[in-house]
């Protein structure tokens, strides 16, 4: 028998991580867990330690380190020990760690040249440019999980380059689809929370409903498949069962559907492109006939046309956009601002910030994020008279 390929998987307890952990379950013949790693939810990762059995797992704070002592594998705390179960030896990192947290678990596993199957965009969006190079140098594998991106990740292998025009990635648009400007302003973090598909943690969910999340998903394309910004499209498809097209020089289109379940492209990353029966019940069209499809608002939803100037402008911009965007998502949840804030504040961020079109190691973008951070703390603190454009 062959031996079952290691994996470590990063953000073990949230959505992701558990649906990645369900698919390990299906096929555990196939696959060993090696190490886990949480941020706070220690009685979820007590059972996952049960049945999985990993030799180590990493929590973020001490005190939670305590809880796991006798679970007999061993308990790594925060950053650095994050650093050493990625140093683990594996043949593949799951990298479903919301945020920029994320991007030093990412940059470690491509350099160990293994498979990194990732969850973690914003890695990308901090640093696609250095993440592309470490793929090259390190010669190691990037698979996306973000359900868009696997999509035109697969459709891409199965026509030739030169025959593409457009990527297109589908948003559900978020619960706040139909509101108006005013009434978008008195939104609360209990409503934001609430995503009429998926079932995601915090941050993420916030960001579907500003549309941030698309926008931080077409800076991600960008990196993943080398196409400029004015060739990434992005169109609201409420009931998400497309979740990628591209569109090609002839006029037609090619559309990857699937039920929004993301143990679709967690299975493909950890199968290596190599598709499983039986993951999911059998897709019938005829019980979803209606699919609809529109552009998005960006006067209702900016965060999205923010994006797309924050590619246009380079990688500095990026990093100030994720980082005040990470800032503001957690002011919005603590009540501090309203919903329409978030992309005001980041608009600011975006003006005022040091700018370098291009940026090539990671100690300058972690510059520019503590520089971001500061000053989107810092207008926070001023309060809305100072981003507020009324
Ligand atoms: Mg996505």
């Amino acid at each position: 028998m062959s031996e079952k390929r290691k994996i470590v998987l990063l953000g073990s307890t949230g959505s992701i991580g558990r649906a990645t952990l369900s698919v390990i379950e299906r096929q555990s013949h196939k696959f060993e867990v090696v190490a886990l790693s949480c941020k706070e939810n220690v009685r979820l990762l007590k059972k996952q330690i049960e049945k999985f059995k990993p030799k180590a797992v990493c929590v973020f704070d001490s005190q939670k380190e305590k809880f796991l002592r006798n679970e007999g594998c061993k308990v790594l705390v925060g950053d650095q020990g994050l650093k050493e179960i990625v140093q683990m030896e594996a043949n593949i990192v799951v990298n479903a760690l919301p945020g920029s947290v994320g991007l030093m678990p990412t940059i470690e596993a491509l350099k160990r040249g293994t498979i990194l199957a990732l969850a973690n965009k914003e890695s990308i969006v901090m640093a696609g440019r250095i993440v592309n190079e470490c793929v090259r140098k390190y010669g190691a594998k990037l698979i996306p999980i973000d359900s868009e991106h696997s999509a035109i990740y697969q459709l891409l292998k199965k026509v030739r380059r030169r025959e593409v025009k457009n990527l297109i990635l589908t948003a559900s648009g978020g619960p706040f689809l139909d509101l108006s400007k005013d009434e978008l302003r008195k939104v609360k973090p209990e409503e934001a929370l609430k995503h009429p598909i998926w079932k995601m943690g915090k941050k993420i969910t916030v960001d579907s409903a500003t549309l941030m999340n698309k926008g931080l998903e077409v800076i991600e394309a960008r990196w993943l498949f080398g196409f400029g910004e004015d060739r990434i499209k992005v169109l609201i498809h409420p009931e998400s069962f497309i979740h990628g097209l591209i569109e090609l020089i002839d006029s037609s289109l090619i559309a990857y559907v699937s039920y929004p379940d993301m143990r679709i492209p967690i299975s493909y990353a950890l199968n290596e492109e190599e598709r499983q029966a039986g993951t999911l019940p059998e897709i019938k069209l005829n019980t979803f006939m209606k699919m609809t499809f529109f552009p998005p608002d960006t006067e209702k939803f900016p965060a999205l046309r923010l994006a797309y100037e924050a590619l246009k402008e380079g990688d500095s911009a990026q990093i100030a956009l994720n980082t005040s965007n990470e800032v503001a998502c957690s002011a919005f949840l603590e009540n501090r601002i309203s919903f329409t804030d978030i992309p005001a504040v980041i608009e600011k961020v975006l003006e005022r910030h040091p700018r370098k079109k291009v940026i090539r190691d990671v100690d300058s973008v972690w510059e520019i994020y503590s520089w971001a951070k500061a000053y989107t703390e810092e207008l926070l603190k001023k309060g809305s008279k100072v981003w507020s454009t009324v």
